[in-house]
């Protein structure tokens, strides 16, 4: 494992002297529209001005107005004094020896959040962040354990891919930032999960507002099919997401019995299985090409029983479903263990004769916590100090 610090904390931006000036990443094109309006650009020059910057954006990803050789000097400037184009600052990059690489960011008050990039031979996956931490405690989820602190804005969101396009040299035509010799030219991101820290959901119009500029055919352009969401179960917030974004959905479901699931995913005592289940099926846009995704967890001795495998098919009979059962990964101090190999092939048998094609997720970046539910970032403890040292 290598843990490369990035940045180094102090040389970092002072956070008032970016404050002044508003992020580009992360506006909608209307809003941007609005800024070049105040800024005087003639309105018959707004669209194109638009369309210049977010392809200099999120074609190019350039992070310097001045490198803009399109848009006049003297505008160059003026949006310089009153947009940023820095995406959240990287402490901490680590490479896990299966190439899945995790940053840790710093937010521009501090707060931190973590990212991951998971390249397999047909795609790369980055795993994003909607919070820092997040309100719900599902039981077996590490990042359940942190407090709040906020929710992301729309421009941290987008932003973690653009850093992790600069990265790993994801833009056309730039190099790879590489000292370890991974082939990059083969590990672009071709899918973004919301699978990192915090319940999406809980934080749906800055979500939204990402998956639009990341899904936008002339920008990032990752199409709406590649983008995932996974909620913990938000029931009245499906259909909504469904019309207003429209992406893939994955379902925390991890029991098959409230009883059980109210223990794991406490959210369960408010929206129940049968209400869950219900959303999903008036889930737009459903088919064969367009399934939900189930992640099933796979807890020792609690959820592992081929009973639980039989009823887990029979509850998902008449949805177009896909089925992720994710080995737990372990974190300091957990209240479980991840199930015996043997057992989760037994389960796996029975899901996979009901014909869903394999189901078992390999666990990705373990040695570095980059794995599901491993993430946690350092945010509470930094406040912990910080209150020490205000106090002394
Ligand atoms: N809050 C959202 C998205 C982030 S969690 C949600 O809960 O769906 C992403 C996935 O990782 C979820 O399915 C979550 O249940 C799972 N997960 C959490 N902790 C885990 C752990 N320790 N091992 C394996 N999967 C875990
Ligand atoms: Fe939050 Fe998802 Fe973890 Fe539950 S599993 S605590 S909803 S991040």
């Amino acid at each position: 494992m290598t843990v490369t610090p990035v940045i180094d904390r102090e040389t970092l931006p002072a956070t008032s002297e970016l404050r002044q000036r508003e992020p580009l990443i992360g506006l909608g094109r209307p809003e941007i529209a609005a800024g070049l309006r105040d800024l005087g650009v003639p309105e018959r020059q707004i669209r194109m001005r638009v369309s210049q910057l977010w392809s200099w954006l999120y074609v190019r990803g350039v992070t310097d107005f001045a490198a803009m050789t399109d848009i006049a000097k003297e505008l160059r400037a003026e949006l310089a004094e009153r947009f940023t184009l820095e995406p959240p600052a990287i402490v901490t990059e680590q490479v896990s020896m299966d190439g899945t690489r995790k940053w840790l960011l710093r937010l521009e008050d501090g707060k931190e959040v973590e990212t991951v990039y998971i390249p397999e031979a047909d795609r790369g996956t980055l795993c994003i962040s909607s919070q820092v931490g997040c309100t719900l405690t599902c039981s077996f989820c590490h990042t359940g354990t942190q407090r709040l602190v906020r929710n992301l804005t729309a421009g941290e969101i987008v932003g973690q891919i653009m850093l992790a396009r600069d990265r790993i040299g994801d833009w056309p035509g730039a190099e790879a930032d590489d000292q370890r010799g991974l082939p990059y030219a083969e590990r672009k991101i071709t899918n973004v999960v919301l699978m990192g820290m915090g319940e999406p959901l809980y934080n749906f119009d800055n979500v939204r507002d990402a998956c639009l500029v990341a899904a936008d055919g002339e920008g990032l352009a990752i199409g709406k099919r590649r983008i995932t969401l996974s909620t913990s179960g938000v029931v009245p917030e499906i259909p909504r997401w469904g019309e207003e974004a429209g992406t893939m959905l994955a379902i925390s479901l991890h029991a098959v019995r409230d009883e059980l699931r109210d223990q794991l995913v406490p959210i369960n005592k408010k929206w129940p299985i049968k209400d869950l289940l219900a959303a999903c099926r008036a889930y737009p846009g459903l088919s064969n090409a367009k399934r939900i995704t189930f992640e099933y967890v796979m807890l020792k001795g609690i959820n592992d029983q081929v009973a639980d495998a039989k009823a887990l098919v029979r509850l998902l009979a008449k949805i177009p479903a896909k089925i992720n059962l994710i080995p737990f990964n372990p974190w300091p101090a957990a209240p479980f263990e991840c199930s015996d190999w043997e057992q989760i092939e037994k389960f796996a048998e029975v899901v996979n004769r009901a014909g869903y094609a394999s189901p078992v997720r390999s666990p990705r970046g373990r040695d570095i916590m980059a794995a599901c539910g491993q993430l946690k970032s350092a945010s509470v403890k930094q406040r912990a100090s910080e209150r020490l040292a205000t106090s002394a």
